[in-house]
């Protein structure tokens, strides 16, 4: 039996955007990792292709499709092995632009979500302050109400897309403290007042590009305003059901793609005589990891099912399908980096930029594996 279900349509769907990753993202991978950037253009050749309105109204240039679509468009632009690339791609299709998507004015539809699907303007999503992240209620970042306009100051941090972006949906404070005082404008980042930061330099999506953002009496017009005022931190925690999802099938694809590349080495590389594939104690710890990674995506399915269903059960789903993978991945880019030895630690492996070299420890001098063989020789014997 074939889970999901899908149709020759989503089959359709998964070799456009397969084709479009092998030739515009793969063949420049390492590359943009190791500038920390990709080129604007991508943008607008995912825009041409229809990948940035997935889920969006036809009318605005979108294709009307589902959560499942999204999820094969992931699953698909991750083997490009790049996935700093596909959270760009993704904070401008889904994490940014869906709450104007959902909640916005026409004219907010029109002026940003339209050029935004085309991928002609580039979109952020600022939510977190240095001193607000797992808290968004506690967001400090003010939007006082001037006649038709609203002033804004305050700050953002890891911005995605924040230096390149054309506009921001940012989360302020209108009103007083709490969930209650939040809302959502839309700001164009050549307002003056609005400037960016640092770029931040990262350990990991090294191509995805993330920023400081300021606000000095930035006035934007009040028409603005996403949906209603005092609304915005409904809206936010509504949208990061989907946030999640889309970080979900992040995270499985790219260990799929880690699992890959290791696979690739266990059996080409050979170490006293063996390939690593042959050797029990490899065997078994990649069979786990490969036992883990399908029950962490086959999670991610069934979340995908129940929020596209509207199930009432989809945001505890969603959840727990964002907290499998995300915990995964820690152990998974560890173990598999270990397989490479020393080349685990080199840009040029997939794993090593996925991994940050983290085995770097548990190599030199004697991996683990060896520590271990001594230690189990002298204690249990041959
Ligand atoms: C690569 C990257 C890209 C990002 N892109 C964006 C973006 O585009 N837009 C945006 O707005 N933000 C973005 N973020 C920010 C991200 O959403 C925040 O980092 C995240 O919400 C956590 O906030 P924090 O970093 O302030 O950590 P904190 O909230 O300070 O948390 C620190 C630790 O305390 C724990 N903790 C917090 N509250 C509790 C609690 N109640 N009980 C137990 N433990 C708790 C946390 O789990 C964590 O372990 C990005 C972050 C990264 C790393």
């Amino acid at each position: 039996m074939a889970f999901p279900p899908f149709t020759e349509e989503h089959q359709m769907f998964r070799e456009a955007v397969r084709t479009f990753a092998e030739k515009e993202i793969a063949p420049h991978a390492e590359a943009w990792d190791r500038e920390q950037s990709f080129p604007r253009e991508l943008f607008r050749k995912a825009g041409a292709q229809g990948f940035l309105g997935v889920r969006f109204d036809p009318a605005y240039g979108g294709s009307g499709l589902d959560y499942w679509f999204t999820g094969i468009l992931i699953e698909e632009l991750m083997r490009g092995r790049n996935v700093g690339v596909v959270v760009g791609l993704m904070v401008q299709c889904e994490i940014a632009t869906s709450v104007i998507h959902a909640y916005g004015s026409e004219d907010l539809k029109r002026e940003w979500l339209v050029p935004a699907i085309r991928g002609e303007r580039i979109a952020a999503l600022g939510i977190t302050e240095p001193a607000a992240g797992s808290n968004v209620a506690g967001l400090r970042t003010t939007a006082r109400r001037e006649g038709d306009v609203y002033v804004i100051n305050g700050s953002k941090i890891f911005i995605t897309n924040g230096t390149i972006a054309d506009f921001v949906t940012l989360a302020v404070r209108t009103g007083g403290p709490g969930p209650g005082g939040i809302s959502v404008l839309v700001v164009p980042t050549a307002t003056p007042g609005c400037s960016v930061g640092r770029k931040l330099r990262k350990v990991m999506a090294h191509a995805s590009d993330t920023a400081e953002l300021f606000f000095d009496n930035c006035r934007v017009p009040a028409t603005n305003l996403v949906g209603e005022e005092g609304r915005g931190f409904s809206y936010i925690m509504r949208l990061f059901q989907g946030e999640r999802l889309v970080l979900a099938y992040i995270a499985n694809s790219w260990m799929r793609e880690i699992l890959d590349e290791t696979l690739r080495y266990a059996r080409d590389r050979e170490v006293f005589g063996s390939k690593i594939a042959d050797m029990p104690v490899w065997r078994h710890r990649l069979a786990d990891l490969m036992a883990q990674l399908e029950a962490s995506r086959t999670l991610t399915w069934y979340a995908t099912e129940l929020l596209c269903a509207g199930d009432s059960q989809a945001e505890v789903y969603v959840s727990m399908a964002k907290l499998v993978a995300g915990e995964l991945f820690k152990r998974f880019a560890a173990e598999c980096d270990q397989v490479f030895g020393g080349y685990g630690c080199m840009e040029e492996y997939l794993v090593a930029r996925a991994s940050g070299g983290i085995s770097g420890f548990a190599i030199g001098a004697g991996t683990s594996e060896i520590m271990r063989e001594i230690i189990a020789r002298r204690w249990i014997g041959k």
